[in-house]
């Protein structure tokens, strides 16, 4: 049967060149970075390139690059590290309704903690107006956090608008940009921020590595203690042939981004037009243009996600319903409902994430296969009252 693999927001495989330039860090290169002897020195050389190639790719520099261990602790870091550093200023912090639960659950910690939380609304796409931004700040606020891609609707935010207020405001602002990475341009002083995550398992990269970036002279407070590793702001051994692996991947995804996406957005829009023109009564999710392009999300109405999930998996298509951390949750998703779907139709929502080695025979795969699924399910579904059902 053929494997068809559209998931690529809950994570990509690793390129194998990436995992070539990995190995020898296991086998031959596996000193620790911090002794001074010769395969110490060259793991550190090994870090020191692969911050180079992380910074080169989003126009910071080399000492702004912190490694961490994925999207969610770096999150955590820009969260936890600037509120708890600079609380005597103030205790407000404003992040939106559409966050990846590793901004989310980091605010209600925080709250909990004595902050002050604004979750600001989105529109019908998903996005959040800058303007709402500015009418939030108040002369409490250290802390604007916004993602720049939603890894459920593929909304791309208007990042560097809501940074130039957000600048004005002399606030720090901290963007999430685990999807955008190698899918849209992503420069830190474009954007007007002064923290990004991001996460090489997103970017054809390994597991549990990512970075956050900091701009000189932001106020943070650590979150591990420990060895003087990472400019003494996240100790522990580092994690040298994720780091190297990262490193390679970056540079890897910034160099293919214009080629990738090129492919991606005409892959997604056959996938997208295919499926509202063969199926009724089915809606595209997250905004008509500005969205990834990789990222196709649907409400399907009449059907639930998962089970459209399980069908599509027993024809060899692994496909999402909602977010991949929260898809064993019958729990709406939270981008969908902020985005004001109703919740019978956000239950039958399935999102679609292309990849570098997508297919056009495997988009049309999916053209063959869904709209029977579809059918089959609606007939079956207590909720299909009038529904014509020859689709
Ligand atoms: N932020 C976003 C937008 C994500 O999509 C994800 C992963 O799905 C994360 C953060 C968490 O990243 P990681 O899996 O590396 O912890």
């Amino acid at each position: 049967m053929r494997f068809v693999y559209l998931d690529h927001a809950a994570t990509t495989p690793t390129d194998p060149e990436v995992v070539k330039e990995m190995l020898p860090c296991f086998t031959e290169s596996f000193g620790n970075p911090s002794t001074l002897y010769k395969i110490g020195r060259e793991a550190k050389k090994a870090i020191t390139l692969a911050r180079d190639k992380v910074a080169v790719a989003i126009g910071a520099k080399s000492e702004e690059i912190i490694f961490t261990s994925g999207g969610t602790e770096s999150d955590n870091f820009a969260l936890k590290g600037v509120a708890f550093a600079n609380e005597q200023k103030g205790k407000h912090i404003i992040t939106s309704s559409v966050e990846h639960h590793a901004v989310l659950e980091t605010c209600k910690f925080l709250a909990k903690n004595g902050f002050e939380i604004t979750y600001l609304p989105v529109d019908k796409y998903g996005i959040v107006d800058p303007e709402d931004v500015r009418k939030a700040v108040t002369d409490k606020t250290i802390l604007v956090s916004v993602m720049q891609a939603n890894n459920e609707v593929g909304t791309i935010e208007p990042i560097a608008e809501t940074g130039k207020i957000v600048k004005e405001k002399g606030i720090y602002f901290h963007t999430d940009a685990v999807q955008a990475i190698g899918a849209v341009p992503v420069n830190v002083n474009d954007l007007n921020v002064d923290l990004l995550a991001l996460s090489a398992h997103k970017f054809y990269g390994p597991k549990g590595v990512g970075a956050l970036y900091i701009r000189k002279g932001t106020r943070m407070m650590s979150l591990i203690n420990g060895g003087h590793q990472e400019r003494r702001r996240r100790a522990g051994t580092e994690n040298v042939p994720g780091i190297v692996g990262l490193g390679k991947a970056i540079e890897l995804a910034v160099s293919k981004m214009e080629e990738r996406s090129k492919q991606l957005t005409f892959l997604r829009d056959k996938l997208i037009n295919g499926i509202l023109d063969n199926i009724e009564n089915v809606r595209l999710n997250g905004h008509p243009e500005k969205r990834l392009p990789n990222n196709a999300n649907f409400s399907f109405e009449f059907v639930e996600g998962e089970s459209m999930l399980l069908n599509l998996d027993l024809v060899g298509v692994a496909v999402s319903s909602g977010s991949a951390c929260t898809s064993d949750t019958l729990e709406p998703s939270h981008v969908l409902s902020a985005m004001k779907v109703p919740i019978e139709i956000a239950h039958g929502s399935v999102r679609f994430t292309l990849g570098k080695n997508t297919t056009e025979e495997d988009i049309d795969y999916v053209l063959e296969v869904l709209p029977p699924i579809i059918k089959k399910l609606r007939q079956m579904s207590p909720l299909r009252e009038g529904l014509d059902l020859n689709v």
